[in-house]
């Protein structure tokens, strides 16, 4: 709804402008009702008076008093006229054309021709009102066309999104009740792409012609408000319904404008669309929440693929979908068995191949892929991430554990647990049992473990960790740098291997205080006996910063971005052949 804000702050904006326009010649008006009074001041000075009055000596003639209140007279018209519209222009005018016979007898009676500037006064006045009228006149159709323009959509000349907040908040206010119903073209990028914007715009243009005349005909025995919201998005909302099936009648009249072929420029073309409402009152409390509900509704028609859905907003929409349906991703992806691993190669400083770091892939149904920061802390989170862990690592275990035997090259293999995971009572049957099954040694294995997690629940791991120490499996810490992990605890954790956040890596070269705190990770790890490897190096100037502060062993798309079976293969021949 922010665009309507905006909308509403630049029509606010050129209205202010307007008022501006408007009082400019105010201004100029005012300057020249001065220039008249001190005319009608001076003018008692220089005529000489039939009926004077002796002021300190001075003979003052008493007609300027009159034409001080004829002055005034002309202000006030002047004002009349400016802030009265039509209807103080016409008694300015009326009152002012009346002066002139009377000044005009005055002139007579006393044969005194100095009241002669009254009339030509009262003339001015009367041209200066005509113009002030004129001008109004201009400024009030730019400002009829132009609170038109702003809520009217040009393309179709249905009212626009503005227009239609405006009605719904205007409702809302009144504690009126009404439906609102979200309109959204099914398919319609695919008629501007396939035919052109001009037949797109004319699809448009027809569809809201017919609905705008069921709307402007009041055929449907409610009273209807259709708009456009931009796009192929429509709103239409609903009032004066007594029941449920009038509400359905007057909608169903709407959908079955859709249940016809538009003849456009000789092509015959059938356009549907998805369909959602929400009544008020009911849930939805202000304008952002009608208009959001609405449209959640039609998201949730447009989802079933049918054509001329329509779905009634239901506060359950309101749950995350997201993680539903991500959740959903996963569980069918386990089933299906098509959550496989990307292998990211890690090297020591002189780019000789250290091992792999095995990392999860997923594809969703329409065989896109979803990051594993997207769906790992799901899977953490609905409990599913122990599968995930183990597919990685069994299908991860067998390619490389065939490939070290073939190749016959000593490098490691690192797999990401989580420690929810690593606490299970399980966990350390299933990765024997993995192990058997594979022809990895338990010596190739590296299992990381992420440092911010591991604090957490550190007594329980330590445990485990010991067992898997005394199994020779190797223990990384993952996000190092990440976590508050105190140096006691360091100390005591017996890993063999610190990974240093990217986060640190991206800083470092840009600020002393970053590359002085890997530093000292670096050393910190060298002093325990532990090596160090920089995750996600990207740059030279990274690695060469690495290099000069004694860094082990880098993983990072400068010298491996995460591969394939066959991709990784190569790499190990390569070392190989060397
Ligand atoms: P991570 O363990 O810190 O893995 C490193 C991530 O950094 C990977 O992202 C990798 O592709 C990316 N990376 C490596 N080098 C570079 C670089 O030079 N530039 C950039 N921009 N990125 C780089 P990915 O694959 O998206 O994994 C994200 C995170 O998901 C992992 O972070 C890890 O915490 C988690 N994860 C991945 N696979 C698994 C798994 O099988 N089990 C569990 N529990 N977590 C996993
Ligand atoms: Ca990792
Ligand atoms: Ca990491």
């Amino acid at each position: 709804m922010n665009n309507n804000n905006s909308e509403k702050r630049i029509l606010e904006k050129t209205l202010d402008d307007l008022s501006f326009v408007r009082s400019a010649p105010k201004i100029g008006l005012v300057i020249l009702s001065i220039f008249y009074l001190a005319s009608y001041f001076a003018m008692p000075f220089l005529v000489n008076s039939h009926f004077a009055v002796d002021y300190n000596g001075t003979t003052i003639g008493i007609d300027s008093f009159a034409g001080v209140l004829s002055s005034i007279f002309n202000i006030f018209a002047i004002f009349l006229t400016l802030y009265y519209g039509d209807v103080g222009f016409s008694i300015s005018t009326v009152v002012l054309l009346l002066n002139i016979p009377m000044i005009i007898s005055n002139i007579m009676r006393n044969h005194n021709l100095g009241n002669i500037s009254g009339v030509f006064t009262t003339l001015v006045t009367i041209l200066t009102l005509i113009v002030i009228y004129i001008n109004n006149k201009k400024i009030e159709r730019y400002q009829d066309k132009l609170m038109k323009q702003a809520v009217t959509d040009i393309l179709t000349g249905l009212p626009n999104r503005f227009a239609c907040a405006e009605l719904v908040e205007d409702l809302i206010k009144k504690n009126q009740q009404f439906t609102m119903l979200s309109i959204n073209l099914n398919g319609f990028n695919d008629i501007n792409d396939t035919m052109g914007f001009d037949i797109g715009n004319e699809v448009l243009m027809e569809i809201s012609s017919k609905w705008k005349l069921i709307a402007d005909m009041e055929v449907s025995g409610t009273l209807d408000f259709i708009a456009r919201l931009g796009g192929d998005e429509f709103a239409l909302v609903i009032r004066k319904y007594r029941n449920q099936n009038e509400l359905m009648n007057t909608v169903n009249m709407y959908r079955d404008v859709l249940g016809y072929k538009l003849l456009i420029q000789d092509y015959e073309i059938q356009v549907s669309a998805s369909y959602g409402y929400v009544e008020f009152p009911s849930g939805a409390k202000d304008v952002d929440s009608i208009f959001s509900y609405s449209n959640k509704a039609m998201l949730r028609a447009k989802e079933s693929k049918e054509d001329n859905a329509i779905m009634c907003f239901d506060e359950e929409m309101l749950i995350d979908r997201h993680v539903t349906e991500i959740e959903n991703e996963i569980k069918a992806a386990l089933q299906n068995n098509t959550i496989f691993y990307s292998l990211q190669p890690q090297f020591d400083m002189n780019h000789k191949l250290r091992g792999f770091e095995a990392l999860a892939r997923m594809k969703d149904k329409k065989g896109n892929i979803i990051s594993p920061g997207e769906f790992i802390p799901i899977a953490e989170k609905e409990g599913l991430i122990d599968k995930v862990d183990l597919v990685v690592f069994k299908k991860a275990a067998k390619f490389v554990g065939k490939l070290i035997q073939e190749s016959g090259s000593d490098f490691t293999l690192s797999i990401n647990i989580s420690v929810k995971h690593l606490m299970k009572k399980h966990f350390l049957d299933e990765l024997k049992d993995i192990l058997d099954a594979s022809d990895l040694p338990p010596h190739n294995l590296e299992i990381e473990i992420t440092e911010s997690i591991m604090i957490e629940s550190v007594e329980k791991a330590f445990k485990c960790i010991g067992d898997l120490k005394a199994m020779g499996i190797q223990i990384a810490i993952d996000d190092f740098g990440t976590g508050y992990s105190s140096l006691s605890y360091l100390f005591n954790f017996p890993a063999t291997m610190l990974k240093v956040d990217k986060s640190f890596i991206d800083k470092m070269n840009n600020s002393d205080s970053s590359r002085k705190y890997v530093a000292t990770i670096i050393s910190l790890g060298h002093i325990m006996g532990i090596d160090v490897l920089a995750e996600g190096v990207e740059s030279d100037e990274q690695l060469e910063t690495l290099r000069s502060i004694g860094c082990d062993y880098i993983q990072g798309y400068i010298w491996g971005k995460p591969l394939n079976d066959m991709e990784a293969r190569e790499v190990i021949l390569n070392t190989v052949n060397e």
